[in-house]
């Protein structure tokens, strides 16, 4: 059985709001609020829920964008032995910088406009002084073809190229320093759907040809569903639920699931009349509603739902969920 590449233990990452210079903050954002889960080396994990749910913290957390508030970030390394990267201070996260790389939703944004594509995509080689100077160039076009990019084009610079080429420069640079973890935030978001279908096909075929590990961040869980192997959903800071994807989908047991999952389009279906609307939005994170946050836009909410914190458990074999009243409600999956 393959080891887990990455686990993550009781992972919290708070940012203050107001105080200032003389006074400290009594109130945080609580972005990401006590999540734990695994990823098995060579697997994919989709991690979904609204915009705001924190989800994009936990991969800015994992390579260490942020300094965690408290928690543990476990990767297995390529000799098996493991090291909690929450723990280490900057300087000691270079070699892991190298191995666990981000690919980030806005290329455009990402990419510096004023350097040719050959030196973005070569930057993290340079920076692990990785090849010698004159080997550079030849590993370019090698990853440029990888992503299914003309070498040819290497002198161009990233305005020449178009919103799905960028997201493959992306791509290619985030594979320029050999990662073992990939951590892809809203890797398709910007893109129209026959672009987005072309770089889910190619992340998976990296996934296959280069034995890649995939933290895939996104909104959507149609776009996660055929690339993940699980999927985990998030919900203001928590995950609510986890499973393997097509028992998540099947079988959803948490009510925002089955929102989410009732908003997956389904080819030649009146699906659209199914569709479960919540009322209201995402609670602030730094007044979240007590008990479940989900309470009030659950329609199965009891009397227990608005005064104690479900805790994420076991509701079967690799199924977990955070509701008190999983195992009385029937849900609908696709
Ligand atoms: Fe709904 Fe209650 Fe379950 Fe929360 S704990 S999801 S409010 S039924």
């Amino acid at each position: 059985m393959a080891q887990n590449c990455l686990e993550i233990k009781n992972l919290k990452m708070y940012f203050p709001v107001g105080g200032g210079l003389f006074r400290r903050s009594k109130k945080f954002i609580k972005a990401v609020d006590d999540v734990s889960f695994d990823i098995k080396e060579n697997k994919v994990l989709g991690l979904v829920g609204e915009s705001g749910c924190g989800k994009t913290t936990v991969g800015r957390t994992i390579v260490r964008i942020y300094n965690p508030s408290s928690g543990s970030i476990e990767y297995t390394k390529a000799d098996g032995s493991k090291v909690d990267i929450a723990k280490l201070q900057h300087k000691k996260m270079h070699p892991y910088h190298k191995e666990i790389r981000m690919v980030f939703q806005d290329p455009f944004g990402s990419l510096n406009p004023r350097i040719p594509v050959k030196e973005v995509i070569a930057e993290p080689i340079v920076i692990h002084k990785m090849l010698a100077r004159s080997e550079i160039e030849n590993r370019v076009a090698e990853l440029m073809q990888d992503v299914g990019l003309d070498p040819d084009y290497m002198n161009r610079y990233p305005h020449e190229f178009s919103g799905g080429q960028r997201h493959r420069i992306g791509i290619a640079r985030a594979l320029a320093s050999n990662p073992r973890l990939i951590v892809a935030d809203e890797p398709v978001s910007a893109l129209d759907v026959s672009v987005q279908a072309q770089v889910l096909n190619l992340l998976e075929t990296l996934r296959d040809e280069k034995g890649l590990t995939f933290l895939f961040v996104a909104h959507d869980i149609s776009v996660v569903e055929h690339i993940s192997d699980d999927i985990a959903v998030m919900y203001v800071g928590r995950i609510v639920e986890q499973a393997e994807t097509e028992e998540l989908l099947y079988h959803p047991l948490h009510p925002y699931t089955e929102a989410l999952v009732s908003a997956i389009p389904v080819i030649n279906s009146d699906k659209s009349k199914n569709r479960i609307r919540l009322e209201g939005d995402v609670p602030n994170p730094v007044d979240a509603p007590p008990g479940c946050v989900f309470h009030p836009r659950c329609r199965y909410a009891g009397p227990e739902c608005s005064v104690s914190v479900p805790e994420l458990r076991e509701a079967g074999p690799g199924h977990q969920v955070a509701c008190h009243n999983y195992d009385k409600i029937t849900l609908r999956g696709i």
